[in-house]
């Protein structure tokens, strides 16, 4: 078992894996963050968890998404004993409207396969979909796939939960406090170095730092993560979509209409790249979100935007997401990072190989 853990980046992955360490660990476990919890990525994310409507089926990637959908069931509940308080979530699932690009045969597949491994999907004609969801467009003739063990969480709400249940632990929080390096030599430990020069010594160091892994690791393994701009909006209505009972997050055309409390719904994100190394909010992706939600919700043309936000996506270059990896001469440095669209999601799955890596 190891002795001292240090934890550099406090987004949901790193509280994640603080959390989960503390609960099984007698160790040490110390977390850095150059800002307060939540602020990066993670402090962007509409919380969508697509686990079990994503066309994985088997696999790593199948693997992780059945095992985070599964834990999440326990852990949102675990939390909010521990902590005393609410973390926003809903439970009612996720509606994705097909469009007539998509190819319905490969989703009847999929709702075949999701049955035999014991999972519910389900396809939704158009009379269903209208039934269920009166706020869809009248004229959409289309079919539907719901997903009722999906899921989503408020992803700052969930992150500083996990940092408050894992403090109840012992983990020990350093926030604004940046870490410039890490070496690696000594065969039993790493050094962990701060701007100021300040060395911590800990056994073992985890790099969840997203966009700032890349220089960290840099003398290690050359691990590039690019960002990948992404932004939202949360509307105001004068009342709910639909029936108030009944409010799934409705996703069509990679957009995502999530219900978050209220009349208000987030809708987001963009996907957007550099253009010539240069990462620019353009205001045209923005509007063209909101015209595909009004084109699927109607009645989302009476709201009013109330904020808007954007974000950057950790994505690693030329290889899959996420990385997670031991690198390091001496291969006490672990990385969790890269979770570019579905950090939320994989959280669970990822502090699990993270402590399965640690105990050998
Ligand atoms: C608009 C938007 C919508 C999204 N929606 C979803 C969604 O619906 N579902 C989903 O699953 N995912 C979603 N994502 C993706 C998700 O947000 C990310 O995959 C996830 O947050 C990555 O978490 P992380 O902890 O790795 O990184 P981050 O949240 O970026 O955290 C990294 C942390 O490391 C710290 N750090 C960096 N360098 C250093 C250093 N040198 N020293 C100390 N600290 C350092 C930073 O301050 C930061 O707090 C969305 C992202 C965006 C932008």
């Amino acid at each position: 078992m190891p002795t001292s853990i240090t934890i550099i980046g406090c987004g949901i992955i790193g509280a994640t894996i603080a959390y989960e360490l503390s609960c099984s660990n007698e160790c040490k476990i110390d977390v850095y963050d150059s800002q307060q919890p939540a602020q990066a990525a993670t402090g962007a994310a509409l919380g969508v968890l697509m686990g079990i409507i994503s066309q994985k089926v088997k696999g790593r990637a199948w693997n992780f998404r059945k095992e985070s959908i599964t834990r999440y069931q326990s852990l949102i509940p675990e939390l909010e004993k521990i902590t005393k308080s609410k973390i926003p979530h809903n439970s009612q699932g996720i509606v994705k409207i097909l469009s007539s690009e998509d190819d319905l045969a490969k989703w009847e597949q999929l709702v075949a396969t999701r049955t035999e491994q014991e999972w519910q999907l389900e396809l939704w004609n158009a009379r269903k979909l209208n039934a269920q969801l009166p706020q869809i467009n009248r004229q959409f003739t289309g079919t539907a796939v719901y997903s009722p063990q999906d899921l989503q969480v408020d992803p700052v709400a969930l992150t500083n939960a996990l940092v408050a249940a894992a403090k109840k632990n012992g983990v020990k929080f350093h926030f604004d406090q940046s870490i410039e390096s890490i070496t690696a030599e000594n065969p039993l430990s790493c050094d962990i170095f701060t701007p100021d020069r300040s060395t911590i010594t800990s056994e073992w160091v985890i790099v969840t730092a997203g966009l700032g892994s890349t220089s960290l690791l840099a003398p290690h393994a050359p691990i590039e993560i690019q960002p990948v701009l992404g932004q939202a909006f949360q509307i105001r209505l004068p009342q709910p979509l639909g029936n108030p009972d009944f409010q799934p997050v409705i996703v069509s055309d990679d957009v995502n209409i999530v219900p978050c409390g209220g009349n208000d719904y987030w809708i987001g994100a963009t996907v957007e790249f550099a253009i010539d190394g240069v990462m620019k909010a353009e205001a045209e992706h923005l509007d063209k979100i909101k015209q595909i939600a009004i084109d699927i919700c109607p009645d989302l043309a009476q709201g009013e935007i109330i904020r808007t936000w954007q974000g950057l996506r950790p994505r690693p270059n030329h290889r899959p997401a996420p990385v997670i990896d031991r690198v390091g001469t001496n291969k006490r440095v672990l990385v969790a990072t890269g979770h570019y669209r579905n950090g939320i999601l994989l959280a669970p799955a990822t502090a699990r190989i993270i402590g399965d890596m640690l105990s050998g």
